[in-house]
């Protein structure tokens, strides 16, 4: 077979491999030590991908070797010889021809990433990173002159092979002889990095950076990670540090968790968890875990390293690991998926997370806020698309409301709050905190001291369909045309003044000519039993369909038809006071039309649904000028 031994042959680095290295070799970073969690990471996930191999593969090479990984010393009798370690495992290995793609040829968008993430950061962390980025192996330049990479493929007839490089803008690459399966790195150290040639150091940073990689790490003769999982542990023996750490290591999320649910049960199924809920939404960049979903383990074997079916899809922000007893070991993911075992270890997993969510809405409001201000909107998701969910959903929820503006309020704080004889939780939608606070809507709510859910999240009125009732109470928009509210305390104070009262005739000549100047554009005009401070509003008639639903169309350009609405006058206010005299007096007035244009314009606007705001300019220009004019008439 030697003649068809290929020839050592030369690369060249991609263009931003051959930058990365250059950042990497002339540069010395204070957290270097992290080239060793690099490399045993990868180690570790060659281990992974062979355990996964060997379960369906029967044509193994080397199947009985351990699976493990060595970190040594290189003993040398020349002192002033350079210092040498090498990492070694029995993972799958490469060919020679992964060992030009997978380390040298390969297209590298990450190195590109993190060249501008290192750019933009002054550099300052880039051995922090560069795991991130799917560059890690190259970490290994900050402190080596030199690195041989050996390998052998557990492909039976797969030869060794080695790939060399001292970090310049090549590498080569040769036949190697290598007996066992796997990868050894050999790292010649440079001389500012002479320190990691000494095994108390090399244990050091595996217990900070690599301590819960599931396979044993050797230096020397002992074992230097702890290996045991975490999560088999009991959770009164684990120290909060200890989760942090492996929250670190699972996740390369260096902000701690908003929280860590670690729980154990054995019916109806046996389960141990050990699952976290991130601050952020944003993962890091390419972070360590490159597919939704949480590792399934089965006593302590994974048996998938990314299972979506313990969580429904929006709770994939959660992060962690399942152990069940209960699932057999050497099982592919074909069986594990859909057995009545899943769906029970999904019940209880995903059951375990929401009450956790709960817990912190409830206890820790200085924490929930910000998990609010993060996930809410996929909270909204989880609401509209698992009706299952909704029950749990319900309660972290959390809304601005008209009593707590600024701050924000559960429907349970809301339900406790209601007045005596208050039936209907009541909700206004809009765009802005601003803009519902001064919705005319809200003027009989303001009299009567009634609390309303301020709706301002563009998902809003995505959810108010499935919101329908909370605990017994119905929820309705404060635009409904039905609504009737108990009667003011100070209704005495609401009738206006017997001299202010428009007599009816007048009234109703008003309630006319808007209705010819709008046309079909609305249903009906009519007297409003509720306006207190606006002159108008627009309700909605009953039998309107998805009305709440109208805003999103128009946010979504969709073909948006305006919805008919009613148009409501507030008798007592001086504009339609006003108005209604000069119906009388001048009716040909041409400030009359333009003013129940603008009105119901204006009305348009405040609701969220005018299709064009602009539009209204060149009338709001003209009324000005007649209100000006008027203004110079008058001494
Ligand atoms: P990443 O681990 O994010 O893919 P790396 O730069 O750390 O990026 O490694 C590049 C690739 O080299 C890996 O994806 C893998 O295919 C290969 N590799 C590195 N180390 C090993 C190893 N010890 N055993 C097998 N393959 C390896
Ligand atoms: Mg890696």
């Amino acid at each position: 077979m030697t003649n068809d031994t290929p020839s050592p042959q030369d690369f060249r680095f991609k263009a931003e491999i051959k930058q990365l290295l250059d950042i990497l070799v002339h540069s010395l970073y204070k957290e270097r030590d992290i080239f060793l969690r690099e490399l045993i990471s990868n180690a570790s996930d060659a281990l992974t991908r062979l355990h996964f191999e060997s379960l369906t593969n029967n044509e193994i090479f080397d199947a009985g070797a351990e699976l493990a990984i060595h970190v040594d010393v290189v003993k040398n009798e020349d002192e002033n010889a350079p210092k040498q370690i090498v990492i070694r495992d029995s993972g799958l290995g490469m060919t020679r021809e992964e060992l030009i793609e997978n380390l040298g040829t390969i297209a590298q968008s990450g190195a590109k990433a993190f060249l501008q993430q290192v750019k933009a950061a002054n550099a300052s962390n880039a051995g922090e990173i560069i795991g991130q980025f799917g560059v890690g192996f190259y970490s290994v330049f900050m402190v080596a002159s030199e690195v041989r990479v050996v390998s052998r493929s557990y492909k039976p007839d797969a030869a060794a092979a080695a790939w060399v490089s001292t970090g310049d803008d090549s590498f080569h690459v040769e036949a190697a002889d290598k007996p066992n399966r796997g990868t050894e790195i050999f790292i010649t150290l440079r001389p500012d990095a002479a320190e990691y040639a000494n095994e108390w150091k090399l244990n050091q940073i595996i217990k900070t950076h690599s301590d819960y990689v599931s396979f044993p790490i050797y230096v020397g003769e002992k074992q230097a990670n702890q290996q045991e999982s975490l999560w088999r542990k009991n959770p009164s023996e684990v120290a909060a540090e200890d989760y942090k750490k492996f929250y670190q290591q699972l996740t390369m999320d260096f902000a701690d968790p908003l929280a860590t649910i670690h729980a154990t049960a054995d019916a109806p199924v046996n389960v141990r968890m050990l699952l976290f809920v991130p601050t952020k939404r944003e993962k890091p960049i390419l972070a360590a875990r490159k597919e939704p979903g949480v590792k399934l383990y089965t006593r302590n074997v994974m048996i998938q390293e990314y299972c979506p079916d313990l969580l429904p899809k929006w709770l994939d922000f959660v992060d962690g690991v399942v152990d069940s007893e209960d699932l057999p070991l050497n099982v592919s993911r074909e069986t594990v998926q859909n057995t009545r075992l899943m769906r029970q270890l999904a019940k209880t997993v995903r059951g375990r997370v929401l009450r956790e969510l709960k817990r912190v809405a409830e206890k820790e409001p200085e924490k929930y806020t910000p998990f609010w201000n993060e996930f809410g909107r996929i909270l909204k998701e989880g609401l509209v698309t698992d009706m299952e969910a909704k029950e749990e959903i319900l309660p972290l929820l959390r809304f601005h409301t008209s009593h707590t503006p600024t701050d924000l309020a559960s429907l349970d704080n809301y339900v406790e709050r209601m007045a005596e004889g208050q039936e209907v939780i009541y909700y206004v939608l809009g765009d802005s905190l601003e803009s519902v606070q001064h919705s005319p809507h809200l003027d009989p709510f303001k009299s009567r001291k009634l609390e309303v859910l301020y709706l301002i999240d563009p998902l809003d009125p995505f959810m108010t369909p499935v919101l329908n009732e909370y605990k017994g109470k119905p929820l309705k928009n404060v635009d409904d045309a039905e609504l009737t509210l108990p009667e003011s305390e100070d209704a005495a104070a609401e009738e206006p003044p017997a001299a202010d009262t428009l007599p009816d005739k007048l009234f109703n000549q008003l309630v006319g000519r808007c209705v010819t100047t709008l046309g079909d554009r609305v249903t009906e005009v009519r007297p409003s039993k509720l306006l207190k401070g606006s002159p108008v509003r627009l309700v909605s008639p009953e039998n309107e369909a998805n009305r709440d639903m109208q805003r999103i169309y128009r946010l979504l350009d969709k073909e948006f038809t305006l919805p008919k609405k009613i148009l409501e006058l507030n008798r007592t206010h001086p504009i339609i006071t006003n108005l209604a005299r000069l119906v009388e007096d001048t009716p040909s007035a041409p400030i009359i039309n333009l003013t129940i244009e603008q009105l119901f314009d204006s009305a348009l606007v405040q609701e969220g649904i005018h299709p064009n705001p602009t539009a209204m300019l060149p009338r709001i220009q003209h009324l000005l000028e007649l209100a000006t004019s008027n203004g110079q008439s008058t001494p």
